[in-house]
């Protein structure tokens, strides 16, 4: 396959060429289609396969398709991740393939100041990708709410439940509207992770690496 089978937007397609992806790697060929069908995914993905941009790609189609946006405050998009690093990958891949949208993307993880990213949130945000427990924080400070998100994706669930954050992940799932659509991506498959993408996503498409 190539980007141009997906049907995507000109500005979208304008970022995919300056990026210089010349063609998807195999989980995006999967995963793209996939996420923009509206399905949930269970993606089986290590760093380096470019399971990023295949679900920040469809994740602006997403929010483009709502456009003019639901009135409302809170992200519509969330995108949680073990670490600051982790999360500020995706923050950068996400504002690059946002920007022609002047879509707003806000990082929120510990360690980072929580009044900076409480204003940054309550400017109001688009996309948020965030740590777990930092989010959790975040919510029940009141700087923002998980009422609007429609497209919840939990990269590296395997490492987030290595660092102890299983009660933070299971805990934002469960406050997030039933009828949004969930993508899991993780390293590894093993048991709590399959309970967790029992738990959490309905009819999943499984795409392995
Ligand atoms: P990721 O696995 O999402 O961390 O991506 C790994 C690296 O591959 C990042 O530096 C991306 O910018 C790059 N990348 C993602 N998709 C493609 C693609 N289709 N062609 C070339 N490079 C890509």
């Amino acid at each position: 396959t190539s980007f141009g089978h997906f049907n995507l937007e000109e500005n979208l397609m304008k970022v995919i060429r300056k990026s210089e992806y010349t063609q998807p790697t195999p989980i995006q060929s999967q995963a793209i289609p996939t996420a923009l069908s509206g399905r949930d995914i269970i993606g089986i993905a290590k760093t380096g396969s470019g399971k990023t941009a295949a679900f920040v790609i469809p994740m602006i189609t997403h929010i483009m398709d709502q456009r003019p946006l639901k009135e409302g405050e809170g992200p519509i998009a969330l995108i949680l991740a073990p670490t600051r690093e982790l999360s500020q990958q995706i923050y950068q891949e996400a504002k690059k393939f946002g920007k022609a949208y002047n879509l707003q993307v806000v990082c929120c993880y510990g360690g980072g100041s929580k009044w900076e990213q409480s204003k940054a949130l309550e400017a109001g945000a688009e996309i948020v990708v965030a740590t777990p427990g930092r989010m959790i924080d975040l919510v029940k400070m009141k700087a923002t709410n998980l009422q609007r998100v429609t497209y919840l994706v939990l990269d590296e669930a395997d490492r987030m439940f290595d660092m102890g954050f299983e009660p933070q992940v299971r805990s934002i799932c469960n406050h997030v509207r039933p009828d949004r659509q969930t993508q899991l991506y993780s390293a590894t498959f093993k048991k709590r992770i399959e309970k967790l993408a029992r738990d959490i996503l309905s009819d999943p498409v499984r795409i392995v690496q």
